[in-house]
């Protein structure tokens, strides 16, 4: 759990990252939806601390890697962010198999919430991946779908999201 701390914190990173890419190359809305994924992600980690801590585990933050800071076109990025949650997929997976193999009962919960948001998120990063396929280079098309992705707001879920 705790590398899945890491594994959230470092979504946080990567889609940061990802926000300052589409901030650079006029892409605020894009950006502004990151930067809202970012701060998910963030409330994710926080799920797997405060179970953790709950449970009288040992949280430990673990060191984070460099996300890359350039990407060759918004599909190129957003092929990337669809990459990661498909990643990110697999590990709540394998620790819901790990959660059976050990008995560890009360982590089951915690984990099917987490299976059901991957659905989400994996939609949410394939989407505009297809749309951006349709799109291709019409510049009329990429400055709609930024403009609507720029709609995207964060709400803080209660208790700093630890509450459902
Ligand atoms: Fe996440």
């Amino acid at each position: 759990m705790n590398e899945q701390i890491k594994n959230e914190f470092y979504s946080a990173y990567l889609y940061l990252s990802m926000a300052a890419y589409f901030h650079r190359i006029g892409f605020d809305g894009m950006a502004q939806w990151m930067r809202v994924q970012a701060m998910e992600e963030q409330v994710h980690a926080m799920k797997f601390f405060d179970h953790l801590n709950d449970r009288e585990g040992n949280v430990q933050l673990l060191a984070l890697d460099q996300p890359p800071v350039e990407w060759s076109s918004p599909l190129d990025a957003w092929q990337a962010a669809y990459k990661h949650e498909q990643f990110v997929t697999g590990t709540i997976n394998d620790l819901m198999k790990l959660a059976h193999e050990t008995g560890d009962y009360a982590a089951i919960p915690l984990l099917n919430w987490f299976v059901e948001e991957q659905i989400e998120e994996e939609a949410s990063a394939a989407k505009p991946v297809q749309q951006l396929e349709i799109i291709g280079k019409d510049g009329k098309g990429l400055l709609m779908l930024d403009r609507e992705m720029g709609a995207r707001t964060f709400i803080m879920p209660p208790q700093g999201g630890k509450g459902e």
